[in-house]
């Protein structure tokens, strides 16, 4: 079959995105009640929704955040990154893993992947700590949990902190625990491609009070009305004070109620995920060409990305022709992610290309295949069927 992109037809005449999120008519209504209530910033619903989650992951405390970013910047405030540290995390990632260590004058430092399950290395963590690590950020790639338990060892004895940023794994499990309680801090993410959505929205996890206590007052210019962390505790009912620099990273109760709505909805978002993933792992294994993620034994995915490498070796066409490819098949396809170290910016601060050849290669042939609850099963084998296509004809 002549690929659409050389003048044939394409498999599907509308495109498929790589991801899209999923609202009802409950999730307008749960909306739309809020807006005609008192509260519209952070208030009941909020609460109410930091409580689910919390709930949910089996963590004692959460602070939901106007963003999966904030969320991070504000677990960095907490563990007391400051300028001097050096915070270990992953290129393969979304550039928010890293640039909350930047907002508040620390160092990210990479550490590679592994090859075959794309997560970061804790090898090359290990090679990579110094008497000035101050955090480690962890990034559940794809929703594949990382190997909690090695990291725990690694940091062992030490005071480094674990942030992990777990903003494609909501409902991941890692030896039978849902991810979200089992490091010092989880970050979620709420962006409408992630599996459940506020619109915009994220949210910190964690077991420790004075986290909590600090990630609430963060998130609000570090205003406190609580008596017992006042200094003057004597000064009336309007009385407030701001004890440290925060930010208004404040979530609406709107967006909370969208998001305590779409939890409703996530055993079967879940299900349905992992139904795609199946029919895919199946197709995708048969066809020469491709090369699939590996998946740990110790970790139940909740898969937000479905990625495949490229075997380039076999191909006559490189990433780049495949991409285009398949998107003139109406094949939604995308790249996550390039890696960090090499957007022009972390270039001027000096990291220089050929840090961490894992994530380097994986990124020359890597792509990300549509995936959403929401797709129907036409969509699937549009998918499969447009890979099979491209794939057979650029196969030297
Ligand atoms: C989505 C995402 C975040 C947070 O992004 P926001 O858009 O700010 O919610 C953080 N890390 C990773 C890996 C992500 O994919």
């Amino acid at each position: 079959m002549l690929p659409a992109i050389l003048g044939g037809t394409p498999i599907r005449s509308n495109p498929l995105p790589y991801a899209k999120q999923y609202i009802d008519d409950n999730d307008c209504r749960a909306v739309s009640e809020v807006l005609k209530s008192d509260f519209l910033t952070t208030g009941p619903m909020a609460k109410k929704f930091e409580e689910v989650i919390a709930d949910y992951v089996g963590a004692k405390y959460a602070v939901a955040f106007a963003n999966g970013t904030a969320a991070l910047h504000g677990a960095c405030f907490a563990a007391g990154i400051q300028p001097g540290d050096e915070v270990i995390t992953t290129p393969i990632t979304f550039a928010a893993s890293s640039n909350c260590v930047l907002y508040l004058g620390g160092t990210p430092v990479f550490a590679d992947i592994n090859k075959d399950n794309f997560n970061i290395n804790i090898d090359d963590i290990a090679k990579k700590i110094t008497k000035k690590t101050k955090a480690i950020i962890p990034v559940d790639y794809t929703g594949q949990a990382v190997d909690i338990d090695a990291l725990k060892n690694l940091v062992k004895g030490t005071e480094i902190v674990i942030i992990e940023d777990s903003a494609h794994a909501l409902g991941t499990k890692y030896k039978e625990k849902r991810v979200g309680g089992l490091v010092d801090m989880t970050e979620f993410s709420f962006h409408p491609v992630k599996t459940i959505t506020t619109g915009e929205g994220g949210i910190i996890t964690t077991n420790n009070k004075e986290y909590y206590t600090k990630l609430t007052n963060f998130r609000s210019h570090f205003i406190t009305r609580d008596v017992n962390q006042l200094e003057n505790k004597d000064g009336g009912g309007w009385y407030y004070e701001q004890l440290d620099l925060g930010f208004n990273y404040r979530i609406t109760d709107f967006q909370c109620a969208l998001g305590i709505s779409q939890m409703k909805k996530l055993d079967w978002f879940i299900s349905r995920r992992k139904e795609i993933v199946n029919i895919y792992n199946e197709a995708f294994t048969n066809l020469d060409g491709v090369i699939l993620q590996k998946n740990e034994g110790f970790s139940d995915t909740v898969n937000h990305l479905y990625v495949l490498k490229l075997d380039l070796p076999k191909l006559k066409a490189d990433r780049k022709e495949i991409f285009q490819a398949l998107i003139a098949e109406n094949i939604g396809v995308h790249v996550h992610y390039i890696p960090v170290y090499w957007h022009p910016y972390y270039q001027k601060l000096g990291y220089e290309k050929g840090l961490c050849p894992n994530a380097e290669d994986l990124y020359n042939c890597m792509l990300s295949v549509p995936l959403f609850p929401a797709m129907s099963n036409d969509d699937i084998r549009d998918v499969i069927n447009g890979f099979y296509k491209i794939i057979s004809y650029y196969r030297k």
